[in-house]
């Protein structure tokens, strides 16, 4: 689903370098869940950031879905990143004057999906997170959790290949993160590929695997259960 081989990201200004990511190798299956941990400034957003096409690299390849990234123009990249990835933050991220279906209809603009495609995969995905009821809603009405499962409506009517999530259950206390890491182990057994950076070492073990970011290269594949069902 997701290969990098000896992926290099290096950020530059006049006095230093830093080598985000250096010679990082990954392999993500279909259907896997993966959980990234790793200390602060390790390199788990630039990772997430790379993957994701929202940020370029220096060296190596990076083949997303069959397709290799290097050298495609913004226009193509955009086309990619909307086409295969959603994205899921923190924050939340969702636009406070849009209602609740506005919000998870973003990603179905410039689709060429027709209105009746668009109403029924809203629908669809307000329905598995939840929050049909609330489909008129605006954000800020909402709680940080349910904010959340909107975000994820939002990523998953875009009917993506791979979820990235940066650290979903950050700004949630420990009830609805539960019930969020339910939510996306629930998404992950219907086949979606997730891969999720986290701070939670007990979310870290839940998952399929566990790797660990230090000083931008994978230094601890240290949990591996391999995907029990086959991904659609
Ligand atoms: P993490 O998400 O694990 O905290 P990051 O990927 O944000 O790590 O950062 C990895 C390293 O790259 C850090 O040393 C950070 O300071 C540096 N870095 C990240 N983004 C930038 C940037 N835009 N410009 C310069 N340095 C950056
Ligand atoms: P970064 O993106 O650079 O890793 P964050 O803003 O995510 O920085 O985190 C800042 C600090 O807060 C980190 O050192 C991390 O240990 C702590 N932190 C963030 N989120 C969590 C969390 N969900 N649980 C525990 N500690 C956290």
């Amino acid at each position: 689903m997701l290969s990098m081989n000896n992926i290099s990201r290096v950020y530059r200004s006049e006095t230093i370098q830093t080598h985000a990511l250096r010679d990082f190798n990954l392999q993500v299956d279909a259907g896997e869940f993966v959980a990234v941990t790793g200390p602060s400034g390790s390199g788990k957003s630039t990772f997430l950031n790379v993957a994701g096409l929202l940020d370029e690299f220096n060296e190596g390849e990076y083949v997303l879905d069959g397709t290799s990234v290097k050298g495609l123009s913004d226009d193509d990249l955009s086309r990619l990143r909307n086409e295969k990835i959603g994205f899921i933050f923190q924050n939340y991220n969702l636009i406070p004057d849009y209602s609740i279906y506005d919000n998870v209809d973003m990603p179905l603009r410039y689709r060429g999906l027709s209105a009746k495609q668009r109403r029924n995969r809203i629908e669809h995905a307000l329905e598995l997170v939840g929050l049909s009821s609330r489909h008129s809603y605006l954000p800020s009405q909402l709680s940080g959790g349910q904010q959340q499962r909107v975000a994820i409506a939002r990523a998953l009517a875009g009917e993506p290949k791979v979820l990235l999530a940066d650290e979903p259950t950050g700004n949630l206390d420990s009830l609805m993160a539960r019930q969020i890491m339910d939510l996306l182990k629930t998404i992950n057994k219907e086949g979606s590929t997730i891969i999720m950076v986290t701070h939670d070492p007990d979310q870290a073990r839940e998952v399929n695997r566990n790797i660990q970011i230090i000083d931008g290269q994978i230094t601890d594949y240290s949990i591996y259960a391999p995907v029990e069902q086959a991904p659609i």
